[in-house]
């Protein structure tokens, strides 16, 4: 018999004076890690399914359970890490790509933590915004660069389609299929709630869903699964996905497995068949050919939806978002490597593409010193975890942000990465029925309100604190930020000065 060298993860510590054996942790493991033994008359683990969800950490009475890091060790070797032993183990086993889910995990520098916020004193007071007006409001799209006047004097109204957000957050695209129907109704209502959008990814809008439309961002992406002219009216805005963070310069797949009925019926792909989206799209190699889809999605809806063009943050961005901002595109939408993704290749994942910190800070530059930065709005995703981020996202140069996995931690994720399992037992990234339904979108949209409602309160908290009292003030404000423990090239592409200066 072959040996496994594979040692679990994780260790499953049960406390036997506290459990009562009620087997809740059994009946909630959709991972199948806890059994009850009527020999023993015991609950067991088998701590080789074992992928850290908390699921039953959280949902047992007696608390009874914690799940902690096995602390078996290779001999110390400071090249080969135990990880990387355990991960040449599994590809011996598999002869396989290795896969994973959500977002980048490794320590590169976080651009955030290293940027601090600045604060009015004495010469330019504060604003306080429980008693001045604050505005959180932004529109996204293609602004005029002068005002025009007709002949009698009168303003000439040239704006472009603009989607309007009540604050600049905007959940990002996470496909029906990838997550469940009740992931989508909680941020489906959410987005109409809060005065936001939500974005449908590549896997089609679902009928039920198509009634929150003014609050809906229609993704296009290279396997054109579930596009169609309906499909394209029914959003406030489209999105073209070139490229996602976790993942640049692949496509995607999600297996026959979780394409089952409405999955199936949305995508407009026989159930069961696995959705593959191509890694280019097959009638794009070049700006031109961008242009051509852009305008064909503007002239298929009447020019009166705004094109998002997404791409993934990569060594040559502000050249890329460059040719972007003059293909008519109105919004592009930059996901940096850190962003999540319900399955992507590790190695892809983990040493592909740049810090969404440093692209943002170069394309915003870019488009200021070619003259063309109010052709675009931009918006970025790839981990924004905070109100903080957020704000420092926007005084490098962004619009608005797309949020993800926060979404999905406010909706219940614990952060297990196991999505591509399809046995999220949160139900979230899952379309296994009994699992679904632990996920109650009448909860989730709430959470998700409150999330929002919390960061904006935090957001007006910060511009008061600067003495800025709207986004427009803030947007490309370098000067609010300064660099802690950064190089000189890294404060030179982030435009920022270090603390002290
Ligand atoms: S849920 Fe807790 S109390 Fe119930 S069987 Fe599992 S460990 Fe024991
Ligand atoms: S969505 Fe579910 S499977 Fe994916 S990381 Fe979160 S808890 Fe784990």
């Amino acid at each position: 018999m072959a040996i496994n060298f594979l040692y679990p993860d994780y260790e499953v510590v049960r406390n036997q004076d506290r459990c009562i054996g009620c087997r809740v942790c059994e009946r909630q493991c959709a991972n199948e890690v806890h059994s009850y033994n009527a020999e023993l008359d015991k609950m067991l683990s088998d701590e080789t399914k074992c992928v850290n969800c908390h699921r039953c950490v959280t949902l047992c009475p007696t608390h009874a359970l914690k799940i902690v890091k096995n602390d078996h060790t290779f001999k110390e070797n400071a090249n080969w890490s135990g990880k990387t032993i355990q991960e040449i183990y599994k590809q011996a086993n598999t002869g396989g790509v290795l896969l994973s889910s959500m977002g980048n995990p490794e320590p590169y520098p976080v651009y955030f933590d290293k940027l601090l916020l600045n604060a009015s004193q004495v010469t330019n007071p504060p604003i306080d915004p429980l008693r001045e007006p604050m505005e959180t409001k932004v529109f996204l799209g293609a602004k005029p660069s002068r005002v025009q006047r007709d002949e009698k004097g009168e303003l000439v109204n040239n704006l472009s389609p603009q989607i309007k957000l009540s604050v600049p957050i905007m959940f990002s695209a996470m496909s029906y299929g990838s997550i469940s129907y009740n992931a989508h109704a909680s941020l489906a209502r959410a987005a109409q709630e809060l005065g936001i959008l939500y974005n449908t990814g590549e896997g089609g809008l679902h009928e039920d869903f198509v009634k929150y439309g003014a609050n809906t961002i229609v993704q296009v992406a290279s396997g054109r699964f579930g596009v169609h002219k309906g499909y394209l009216e029914s959003g406030a805005a489209i999105e073209i996905k070139m490229g996602q963070g976790a993942k640049p310069g692949i496509g995607g797949h999600l297996p026959g497995a979780k394409i089952v009925g409405d999955v199936a019926k949305t995508r407009m792909v026989p159930v069961g068949s696995d959705a593959i989206s191509p890694a280019p799209h097959h009638d794009i190699y070049s700006i031109e050919d961008l242009r051509q889809l852009v305008y064909s999605l503007k002239e298929a809806t009447g020019y009166t939806k705004p094109v998002i063009v997404k791409i993934a943050a990569v060594h040559n961005i502000s050249a890329i978002a460059s040719g972007i901002a003059r293909s008519g595109a109105d919004i592009i939408a930059i996901d940096g490597f850190r962003g999540g993704t319900g399955a992507a290749p590790t190695r892809i994942r983990d040493n592909v593409g740049i810090p969404i910190e440093l692209a943002l800070a170069s394309v915003d530059k870019r488009l200021r010193d070619e003259g063309i930065r109010n052709n675009v709005s931009i918006v970025v995703g790839g981990s924004i975890r905070s109100s903080a981020d957020m704000v420092k996202a926007i005084a490098l140069g962004a619009d608005a942000v797309y949020i993800g996995t926060a979404a999905l931690l406010a909706l219940g994720c614990h952060l297990c990465r196991s999505c591509q399992t399809g046995k999220c037992n949160w139900g979230i990234a899952t379309q296994r029925p009994e699992l679904v339904k632990r996920l109650n979108p009448e909860i989730g949209y709430q959470r998700l309100v409150n999330l929002v409602t919390a960061w904006r309160h935090e957001l007006m908290e910060l511009m008061g604190g600067m003495g800025i009292n709207s986004i427009e003030s803030l947007r490309g404000n370098r000067l609010m930020l300064r660099g802690v423990g950064l190089t000189d090239r890294e404060l030179e592409i982030l435009g920022v000065k270090h603390a002290g200066e």
